[in-house]
């Protein structure tokens, strides 16, 4: 049933409808035009694994801080701004040219840095607990270790102290190696080669959903500003990440949910963890834009802005990178595939890894796939059909790492920033809303669009649009062979076999599909999928191909039996 149907939430109006990236769109400096239909090695060629050793020797840490030497920044990915601005600053956008942030790091050319320090991490014993409930003694090492954030902190040193630290233990989640689904979508996994398709299940934080990654990261940098007020736009996932946090740290929470669809698995963890919930009449994209615009004009409301325009929730969101390399033994697997909504988590994979390798401890990078709904499929679009792409202007990286990283490292580049706002004024135009039943992934204006502009350009990615019935189909799939999950996350499985179907991705390869979100966070959507039920119809997708409806049968044993398939 819809949520809206909760007379008890509180309604407030928007009818207009601002837009979040229209100010970082007003910009042109860049008309060429890159194709990623015809993606090429060469625009960021990648060694062998050969050409340089990966460093495994265990460094002791510096003493006094783990993180001597290195400096953090948050910097305007508009080479023609390129302001740089504190870490200490809360800032939702460019002051000077309204475009996105990143946190940008500094490292020693001799860092130390190894694999084989988070590896040795994981056996950390000690007494742990949720860190940042009070001002007092922050975390310990073990609960810091315990996270599967934080443990590789080494790798997102924005605090100043570890004591700074918020975690509720996020990040302990499962790389699963998923050969029967593999085979039903026509991997080659019965050959002698490597060929193995694997499932990152990020619905095992504690929140339900990949959010928590970078909420960690988010709410630790709230802690060293002071906030006391959080708030996100949220398609579900965020808010329940926001709310679980905000009610374990003891911050205020708003949650901002547009009037469309919202699972309530998600619903229901906001309003048990006690967000002030606000009901807005408008899409994901209308309540973004306001939430945004109260973080970021009105410094009296004192609203710490908790979206993945927030650079150092994107931070946080690394880290999945890093748990997908461990669960392999550090071993760089051929493909990541990921849903693609307001896209922070490609965005943030292609950071992880550009920073990897500059610093050495990775001499290749897989290739990405960003999967959409077809219902909203901006990226997908702009890249297959307007041919927009990532404009690096620093293609220095054939010089090596440290030349990389003293002319301002692959993380610089541009956009074609007219051609996008054209794209999004026509969609005004056309009034084009996005609409799907992957309600995490239903967003028209990603946010990050040009962060996963330069993932793409980094990864060598490409992105594809899938439609509701099949995500609905591989998902149930993914549930009838392993854990399950929430129908977006699906939308990575099904955009794998379509890669497959294309030969774009080849049977032997090595895939790690990420789930994002937990089986339990979208109940309806399951039932409805294996019970046929008529409500379903307003989605247009009939009853699901690998159905599983329950038998009914009356209270007589041998009509139980039979309906067992046991005979009597
Ligand atoms: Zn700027």
């Amino acid at each position: 049933m819809p949520w809206s149907r909760n007379p008890e939430l509180q309604t407030i109006a928007i009818t207009t409808t601002a837009h979040a990236t229209t100010s970082a769109a007003n910009r042109s400096t860049a008309p060429a035009v890159m194709d990623f239909k015809t993606p090429t090695i060469t625009a960021y060629p990648v060694p062998t694994e050969t050409t340089r050793p990966v460093p495994r020797t265990i460094l002791p840490m510096p003493s006094g801080s783990a993180y001597s030497g290195v400096s953090a920044v948050q910097r305007c990915i508009n080479p023609a701004c390129a302001r740089e601005y504190g870490v200490d600053r809360v800032l939702v956008a460019c002051p000077g040219c309204q475009s996105l942030l990143d946190v940008v790091y500094h490292w020693p050319k001799s860092h130390g840095l190894s694999f084989d320090r988070f590896t040795h991490r994981s056996l950390t014993t000690g007494p742990r607990s949720a860190a940042g409930v009070t001002t007092g003694p922050g975390a310990t090492p073990a609960a810091l270790d315990f996270s599967g954030v934080w443990r590789f902190r080494d790798l997102l040193p924005f605090f100043r102290d570890e004591r700074e630290i918020v975690t509720i233990g996020e990040g302990r989640t499962n790389l699963q190696r998923a050969d029967q689904l593999a085979k039903h979508i026509g991997f080659d996994v019965n050959t002698s080669g490597p060929g193995t398709l694997y499932l990152q299940y990020e619905g095992f934080n504690p929140s339900g959903s990949f959010k928590d990654n970078g909420m960690a990261a988010g709410f630790t940098h709230a802690a060293m500003v002071g906030a006391t007020r959080v708030a996100c736009a949220s398609t579900g996932n965020t808010s329940a990440s926001l709310a679980v946090y905000g009610a374990i740290t003891g911050k205020q929470v708003y949650v901002f949910i547009g009037d469309g669809k919202i699972a309530y698995g998600k619903l229901s963890q906001a309003l048990d963890y006690g967000a002030i919930t606000l009901q807005v009449a408008g899409d994901f994209d209308a309540c973004l834009a306001r939430v945004k615009h109260i973080a970021e004009n009105m410094p009296q409301a004192g609203v710490y802005l908790m979206n993945s325009v927030n650079p150092f929730r994107l931070e946080g969101q690394k880290t999945i990178m890093y748990r997908v390399l461990e669960g392999l033994d550090w071993r760089i697997p051929d493909w990541i595939v990921v849903p693609g909504g307001n896209l922070g988590n490609c965005s943030a994979f292609g950071k992880a890894f550009i920073e990897l390798f500059e610093l050495g401890l990775i001499t290749k990078v897989p290739r990405l796939a960003v999967i959409q709904a077809k219902g909203a499929r901006t990226l997908d679009r702009c890249v297959n059909d307007l041919g927009l792409g990532w404009l690096n202007r620093n293609p220095t990286r054939e010089r090596g790492v440290a030349d990389a990283l003293s002319s301002g490292s692959l993380l610089t580049g541009d956009f074609p920033r007219e051609q996008l706002k054209a794209e999004y004024l026509r969609m005004d135009a056309a009034n084009e809303r996005a609409h799907t039943i992957a309600t995490a992934i239903e967003i028209n204006r990603p946010v990050n669009l040009p962060k996963a502009l330069r993932a793409l350009h980094a990864m060598n990615g490409v992105v594809r649009s899938v439609d509701d019935h099949c995500i609905l189909e591989h998902k149930a799939l993914v549930g009838r062979t392993g854990f399950g999950c929430e129908p977006a996350s699906a939308a990575s499985v099904a955009g794998a076999r379509q890669l497959l179907k294309e030969g774009v991705i080849k049977p032997h390869e090595t895939v790690v599909c990420i789930l994002t979100g937990h089986v339990l966070k979208d109940p309806d959507a399951t039932v409805r999928y294996h019970m046929g039920d008529e409500q379903e119809h307003s989605f247009g997708i009939p009853l699901g191909r690998v159905a599983n409806r329950p038998i009914r049968v009356p209270d007589e044993l041998g009509a139980i039996l039979a309906a067992m398939s046991i005979p009597t």
